[in-house]
Order: structure tokens, then sequence, then C-alpha cells
């Protein structure tokens, strides 16, 4: 019901970029190639992600705004073996919950059957009815937090929630490489993707052309792990780890382990308190990673995480020997 939505909304959505991961880790799932994220006021107006997926069928749009309806969790096995990004069947009902929602959906090659057309707000639907065909996606959230005053009270400034948007549809670009990403704020253009499934032309997409030109590939593998990626020369650093982007059987996670195992490898090249650019994918069996851990979906559990790290460290120094360089 919705109290319930509501409940769970305070737990997955505490801003416009959770709106903003949710819709695009559904339109990825929904095997989409381009992805254009629009949005007005950092969100806070209006995000509207426009996807070119399979798309919704007419009669289950509005089953998708019911929380569980959808979850992909079959069976305990899946808990742990998790393969797809969502999961957990209440992102769409969190959002309609604490927003105005509008769904415009269509199915390919599904015969005669119609696109949708679904509005609700704060998580009633107030319209529901066939529309044009047209490919795939796109959802409009409007008004994000109108019901939920208190939500609203604790987001402070516009250029923080732009900076979560941003950071969040880079790690998406660089976890997916294959889809073609854009971010257009208040009708500007902040950043594009190739979508041409190159790793490099992905990070030359976020960081730049000249950025990109800087990073090194890197590649370990042992009987548990496979890890590949780029880094950025020892000259690239930054202030921050916010350029650090690890990969986990590309779902992006956060893990400050990983994080060190990285600055480990660099050795002293690194100066004291800054940090490399680096993009980690890493590959395992899932019978290895936790990823339920925590709601959004970021913190996982590793089991044999120390030879990871080594590996990782390993993995970079080699990259930066006097002679590969
Ligand atoms: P989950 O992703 O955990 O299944 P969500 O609430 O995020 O749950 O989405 C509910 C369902 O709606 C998804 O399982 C999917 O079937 C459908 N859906 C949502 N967004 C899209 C999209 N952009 N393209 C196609 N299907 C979508
Ligand atoms: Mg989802």
């Amino acid at each position: 019901d919705n109290l319930a939505n509501k409940i769970a909304a305070g737990e997955v959505i505490e801003r416009p970029a959770s709106v903003v991961k949710e819709l695009l880790e559904n339109a990825i799932d929904a095997k989409s190639t381009q992805i254009t994220v629009k949005i007005e006021e950092s969100g806070l107006k209006s995000i509207e992600i426009i996807d070119n997926g399979e798309g919704i069928a007419h009669d289950e749009v509005a089953l998708a705004l019911k929380r569980h309806a959808t979850s992909k969790i079959k069976d305990v096995d899946d808990l742990f073996r998790i393969r797809t990004l969502g999961f957990r069947g209440e992102a769409l009902p969190s959002i309609a919950s604490v927003s105005e929602l509008t769904i415009n959906t269509s199915v390919a090659d599904n015969g005669d059957e119609s696109g949708t057309l679904l509005v609700a707000k704060g998580g009633e639907i107030i319209q529901n009815s066939p529309a044009p065909k047209r490919v795939g996606t796109r959802i409009k959230v409007e008004n994000l937090f109108y019901n939920t005053p208190a939500r609203l009270k604790y987001i402070k400034s516009l250029q923080a929630e732009l900076g979560h948007i941003t950071d969040i549809i880079n790690r998406l670009s660089l976890a997916h490489p294959e889809v073609a990403f854009t971010l257009i704020n208040d009708g500007r253009e902040m950043m594009k993707t190739a979508g041409t499934g190159d790793l490099k032309q992905a990070l030359a997409g976020v960081y730049g052309i000249s950025t990109a030109k800087k990073m090194i590939a890197i590649s370990a593998q042992d009987l548990d792990f496979d890890v590949t990626g780029y880094v950025s020369l020892p000259e690239l650093t930054r202030a921050n780890r916010n350029y650090i982007t690890v990969l986990l059987n590309g779902r992006y996670i956060k893990n400050f382990l990983i994080n060190r195992a990285i600055v480990d490898g660099y050795g002293s090249k690194l100066m004291v308190g800054r940090f490399p650019i680096a993009v980690i994918d890493i590959k395992i069996d899932p019978f290895l990673a936790d990823v339920n851990v925590h709601p959004t979906k970021q913190e996982v559990r590793i089991s044999k995480e120390r030879e990871l790290m080594g590996l990782i460290s390993q993995a970079i120094s080699q990259a930066f020997q006097p002679q590969t360089l």
C-alpha cells in the first residue's frame, strides 16, 4: 500500500540522484542502447529518462507500481546470485509515492497492442490509457518529495544535487560502455558517452579525451578473480576518491579496501592525500559476493578480499614498472 511505499521510499530514495540511479538501472535492465537523462533544477523540478529498451507491456505498467509485484527474486538461491541490476521490485512504487510520475512506454513487436500512458500522483494512478506506439520508455518524475516536506528540507543545494546526479551517471556510463548516455540539465548538455562498448571511449565521454589518453590499461587474473581496467598516470591525481570507480560483475560498488588497494598499487608514486582516476572491473563467481547488504545495493561483501586487494595492487604496480611505461 501507499504508506509502505512511502516508508520504502525513505530507505531507497533519499535525493534526486537516487531516482536517477533507479530509473537508469531499469533502463539498462531493459537492454537500452541509448539513454537520455533530462533534469530541471537538479532533478527537484523534474527528471526525465528516455530509453530505447524493451518497454513495458500495457497490462504490466500499473503492476510495476505495486510493491514487490515484479521482484525478480524467485527463490533463496537468487539472493546470492543476482545478475540483473534490479531485483527488489520497489524502486518504481517508492518513486511514485513521493512524486508525480508519468510513464510512456511501448513494447516493440507486440502485434497490434498499443503503448501506454500512465500518470500517478503520490502513488495513486490517475490515468492509465493506451497511447501511440514509440520505441522504449520515457519516465518523467516531477515535483519529487512534494508530499514529504522533511525530505525536501534536508536537500541543501542544487549544485550538490547536480553533483550527485553527474556522479551516478558517470559511474553507470563506465559500468556500461555499450550504452550511449546523455545528461541534459536545464537544457544544457552536461555529458555524453559514445556507447561503442569500449571502456576507454566511455572514459573519454566521462572525463574528457585528454584525461582518457593518460590512462593505462591494467589486467590481472588468478583462480578466483579477473581484474581489468584503466588507471591514470600518477601525475593525474585528484584531491578525493570520487574518481575511483569499482565495478563488480558489471555493477558499481563501494568498497573501502579496494580503494586502498588501488592507491597502494601506486606505491610512492602518488603524492600523499592525492588519488588517481581509475576504473577497476572485477569479475568473480557471484557466490563469492553478497550484494544484498544494503537496499541501495552499493555496499558489497566479498569473500577472499585480501587476495583481491593483493591482485589489484600488483596489477597497478606492474603497469607502472619503468620498462612498461
Ligand atoms: P525492479 O527493477 O527491482 O524489478 P522497479 O520498481 O525498479 O523494480 O521496476 C519495476 C519493473 O518495471 C521492472 O521489473 C521492469 O519490468 C519494469 N520497468 C521499469 N522501468 C523500465 C524500463 N525503463 N523499461 C522496461 N521495463 C521497465
Ligand atoms: Mg529497478
